[in-house]
């Protein structure tokens, strides 16, 4: 495989096996690996005309004994259950998603990268609706696949902290749909992605829509901070996407680093107080957060623009150590999908 694994960026990069299944007349296919990377739709899909999907997004990790593992699939695979309910649409059982996340990584076992290349494989498992549909009502037929494509870090730069800014936009209503991992709430949020990025910010930090003075998250990942007597905390609220990086995270706070962890409202008006920030996600791993500004405010982290501070530093050493297995993983977080060492 003639891939430069050191330099590869967040991108999708075409791999050679797909797995795919369909959904008629009120059941799922036995599901298949196809090579085909293209998806041939009726103009009236569901999913192009009311956006009727969701997705996951997960890794594939190479140990450094050579095996190659999964993170936690059994998460993804029961938020999915929750986001498709969520979006009247069927669920695709749990264990099928598992096995079909097993699957689709052997058979693109070339594709994940070697461990110390800083690059993974990106898995995505995502459904949408697939017959035609006019007036507003869930399809009936659909299609669930996943597809995985090796990627290098989300931001450019790795470890370097990155700055946010509080927006003018919000990312989900208090009854909406911001907890599940729907393709609508990304939608939304690329006007205020770009707009971000053209004012020079890299990331948007939204507040609760309701009384916008509490933290959320950023658009496609949850927020940590660290209190100055490194106490670790993250936004509770029912209108954040329950990040499996953030849940394994404060497990890895608490059991790990023998740090307190706590899950509570967060105010924006307090985040001065705090002397460590950063993003967490499958994507985004661990990013640290230099920076916020909030219209005029701006509030500069003792960890400051150069580094990551202490605490994230070892939250994001601890749970890579975990993934790539040089740390020994809690009981039922490790999927492993290649035993073997791979011959070099
Ligand atoms: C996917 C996602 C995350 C991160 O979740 P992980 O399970 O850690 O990958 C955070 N926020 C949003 C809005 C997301 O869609």
């Amino acid at each position: 495989m003639n891939i430069d694994w050191s330099n590869l960026g967040f991108g999708y990069m075409q791999t050679e096996y797909r797995y795919v299944s369909n959904y008629k007349d009120g059941k799922w296919d036995d599901g298949e690996l196809t090579k085909d990377s293209n998806v041939v739709l009726n103009e009236s899909a569901g999913v192009l005309q009311y956006a009727q999907t969701c997705f996951e997004g997960m890794k594939a990790y190479r140990t450094e004994d050579g095996r190659v593992v999964c993170f936690r699939p059994d998460l993804n695979a029961q938020r999915m259950v929750e986001s498709c309910k969520r979006l009247e649409m069927p669920v695709f059982p749990e264990d099928r998603f598992i096995d079909a996340v097993k699957q689709v990584v052997k058979k693109n076992i070339d594709f994940v990268p070697p461990y110390g290349s800083g690059a993974t494989l990106y898995i995505r498992p995502y459904m949408f609706g697939t017959n035609p549909v006019m007036g507003v009502k869930p399809a009936d037929e659909y299609q669930f696949r996943i597809f995985v494509s090796p990627v290098g870090p989300y931001f450019k730069g790795g470890i370097k902290p990155i700055t946010l800014r509080v927006p003018d936009f919000d990312r989900a209503a208090p009854l909406g749909t911001g907890h599940v991992k729907a393709g609508l709430n990304y939608a939304m949020s690329l006007h205020a992605i770009v707009d971000a990025h053209n004012q020079g910010y890299n990331e948007n930090m939204y507040l609760d829509s309701a009384t916008r003075t509490k933290v959320e998250e950023t658009g496609g990942a949850n927020i940590i901070f660290v209190t100055k007597d490194n106490k670790v905390i993250t936004p509770k609220s029912g209108t954040i996407l329950p990040s499996i990086t953030r849940r394994s995270l404060m497990y890895v706070a608490k059991h790990y680093l023998g740090l307190e962890a706590e899950e509570r409202e967060i105010k924006i008006e307090e985040i001065g107080n705090f002397k460590e920030c950063a993003l967490c996600g499958t994507a985004a791993v661990l990013s640290p957060v230099g920076k916020v500004v909030d219209h005029g405010k701006i509030t500069e982290f003792p960890s400051g623009m150069e580094k990551a501070g202490e605490i994230t530093q070892k939250l994001y050493d601890t749970l890579t150590g975990i993934q790539m297995g040089r740390i020994e993983a809690p009981e039922g977080w490790i999927y492993e999908i290649e035993p073997v060492k791979a011959a070099v």
